[in-house]
């Protein structure tokens, strides 16, 4: 697939979600977030889902938790444009709870997993518990985070979500920056490699995981 095919079927996976009714989560939102950033983008970052300014706004990461990603990544000299940022539900939880597993699997059936796809990044950072239920059943992720797995041609790595890192700044902080700094390592190898996603056109890494969020629960 080219690369316009490839952003054309993201545009339209964006705008499906937009006007996603799937789920109960549609009900509260003011604007779905579908994600932002290139369709090449090696880096994917996935975080839970919108909280109160990106449902205001329709984007991901717009809020105090985004202003701490954007620092993070200009720690290893990225900006939030050079990376695909999205999350596993695209509608803001009530009150920001946690998302319920029909939620989940209702979002990540039809639209992460086809994102991912599309996107093909060679590496995937889970942004908290929920994202990195997906890649990593049943891990905590105080035991996991800054730990790399290499699976069907791609790099995941688990980090602490942004929120938890602001509660707890003392404690957390100089953790997550170093998990941050793994990352150019780690594209470095995934370059060299070739490490890429499993592509659409049989030339990719095989398989993706499969999605196995319900063991969170
Ligand atoms: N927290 C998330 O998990 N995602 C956002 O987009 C914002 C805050």
């Amino acid at each position: 697939m080219t690369l316009e095919q490839r952003q054309a079927e993201l545009s339209a996976i964006a705008a499906e979600i937009k006007v996603c009714v799937k789920c109960p989560l549609h009900e509260g939102r003011t604007h779905a977030v579908p994600g932002a950033g290139p369709t090449d983008a090696e880096i994917m970052f996935i975080g839970e889902g919108p909280g109160y300014n990106e449902d205001k706004q329709g984007l991901p990461f717009v809020g105090q938790s985004g202003h701490l990603l954007e620092q993070f990544l200009a720690l290893i000299n990225l900006t939030r444009d050079q990376v695909f940022i999205t999350n596993v539900v695209k509608c803001r939880p009530p009150s920001n709870r946690d998302p319920l597993p029909l939620e989940v699997d209702t979002c990540t059936s039809n639209y992460l997993f086809q994102q991912i796809e599309l996107i093909d990044p060679k590496i995937i950072v889970t942004l908290g518990r929920y994202s990195m239920g997906l890649f990593f059943p049943k891990a905590k992720i105080t035991q996991i985070h800054g730990q790399p797995k290499r699976e069907n041609g791609r790099i995941y790595l688990p980090m602490f979500h942004p929120a938890a890192v602001l509660r707890n700044m003392e404690t957390m902080k100089s953790q997550a920056e170093a998990d941050f700094k793994k990352i150019p390592v780690l594209l470095a190898e995934a370059r060299k490699s070739g490490t890429q996603g499993p592509a659409k056109n049989g030339t990719g890494g095989g398989e993706p995981p499969k999605p196995t969020q319900l063991s969170l629960f």
